[in-house]
């Protein structure tokens, strides 16, 4: 496969972007090989800078739930892009797009719109401080919510209420107040929030621990941290970034039936454009300082922006008109199932994590339950059958176990592709190390 565009383009990239890309983990160091310089998306489908053509399982990290450029949403933001792209004063989308997601999340009292992630995580737990006016969060290791000061924080070497920074920048005082805990493993909660007993804020969670890779909450583990926060009186915010309107149109918490107090959405809720809300119960949410009882900061510019907002109406309402989700489930179970007889066949241990549309294979023996059996992976198998799907002209993320994503566009061929070249590319990456095969 020539790459010589998107090399020389890597290139020319690092000459005025930090190390060529705009997001760290996009320069593939994580596989070994240089970053892809994508030009083109249609559908499931994207071309790179010499013309090679991929099927796409990175859906731009998750936003992507319909595919490249779905026809309706494209259709939408061209209509709101003539009329307005953005006036920083309030509109009736706005209130629509509100409107519908109450109604699809009982959860939901209010929301306030901002355009990414680490923004709503962030603004969620600047409310969380304000309300119950404590410092300390609980987080879990192996999640991730953005890189927010608060979320750049590791497990400590053991001590119960010291994290260690885990980026230059981020200070000592931010250390202090973030915790981590285990998923899956409540005593582990229960021990840091008894010690820091009247001092924790909130205990945010990605309910399915998508970033561990996609590891499923254990029965009881979510109604549990409900408890203890109910328990202790600290507030409970589900990071649906990535689960939210991607599994279900009422979110994870639809599906698990637990209730948290606030909830955080990006990604797939507007198909690719920047969109994000943090959502929870009336009292909290009218701490923002647009109301006469608000006092807790949370501003943007491009919050609620028209055109964000156009893409989202029409992203869910191909979501709730289109079987989507059903789709994405079927199509989720295939690559699993196919993936497991592949290393089965090729008796090489492997652990097909997932849920839904998600998908990721490690080479390791299982169980994956928790962060910390991540290191069992092979990674140096694993980085070089990444390589070699990437030669093969399957796009897979370019993280060190990041999961990838099916879109409504994947078809049923697209899955028998995407098996076929990944039997093909682990038997010669297999072959290479001298396995036989
Ligand atoms: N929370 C979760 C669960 C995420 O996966 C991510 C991004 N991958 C974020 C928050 C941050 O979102 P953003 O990259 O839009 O800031």
């Amino acid at each position: 496969m020539n790459t010589s565009n998107s090399h020389a383009l890597f290139l020319r990239a690092q000459r005025s972007i930090p190390g060529g890309v705009n997001s760290p983990v996009r320069a593939f160091r994580s596989v070994g090989i240089d970053p892809i310089f994508l030009k083109r998306g249609e559908d499931a489908h994207v071309w790179d800078a010499d013309g090679n053509k991929y099927i796409d399982y990175v859906g731009s990290w998750g936003p992507l739930i319909l595919g490249h450029s779905h026809p309706k949403v494209v259709e939408a933001i061209q209509k709101q892009a003539s009329i307005a792209t953005s006036f920083g004063a309030p509109t009736e989308l706005e209130i629509e797009l509100a409107e519908l997601v109450k109604e699809l999340m009982p959860s939901i009292d209010l929301l306030r719109m901002t355009s990414s992630g680490t923004e709503a995580t962030m603004s969620a737990l600047r409310l969380a401080r304000g309300f119950t006016g404590r410092e300390k969060i609980i987080k879990f290791e192996g999640c991730y919510h953005g890189h927010g000061d608060s979320f750049l924080i590791k497990a400590g070497s053991g001590a119960l209420t010291l994290g260690a920074q885990s980026s230059p920048g981020v200070t000592q005082g931010t250390a202090k107040d973030t915790m981590n805990a285990n998923f899956n493993d409540l005593p582990s909660v229960e021990n840091l929030i008894s010690a820091n007993r009247g001092e924790i804020a909130a205990i945010i969670v990605e309910p399915i621990a998508h970033n561990s890779p996609s590891i499923l909450p254990a029965e009881g583990f979510l109604e549990g941290l409900r408890a203890i926060c109910d328990g202790y009186g600290t507030l409970l915010i589900f990071d649906e970034i990535i689960t939210g309107f991607r599994h279900a149109l009422g979110g994870y918490q639809a599906i698990c039936g637990v209730t948290p107090d606030l909830s955080t959405f990006a990604k797939a809720i507007a198909n690719g454009y920047p969109m994000a809300a943090v959502a929870g119960r009336r009292v909290l949410l009218e701490r923002l300082n647009t109301t006469a009882a608000g006092d807790v900061t949370f501003a943007g510019t491009y919050n609620g922006g028209a055109i964000s907002m156009a893409a989202a109406l029409a992203t869910i309402d191909v979501l709730e008109t289109e079987p989507v989700h059903e789709h994405l489930f079927r199509l989720g179970d295939r690559m699993r199932d196919g993936l497991r007889s592949i290393a089965a066949d090729l008796d090489v241990p492997a652990v097909v994590s997932g849920y839904g549309s998600l998908y990721v294979m490690l080479f390791m023996e299982g169980p994956l339950e928790s962060y910390d059996d991540v290191v069992r992976n092979d990674r140096e198998l694993f980085v070089a059958y990444r390589q070699e799907l990437v030669r093969r002209g399957v796009l897979e993320m370019p993280e060190n176990i990041g999961r990838n994503h099916i879109m409504f566009s994947h078809t049923d061929a697209d899955i028998d592709t995407a098996l076929e070249v990944s039997q093909a590319a682990l038997t010669a990456t297999l072959r290479r190390r001298g396995h036989r095969t």
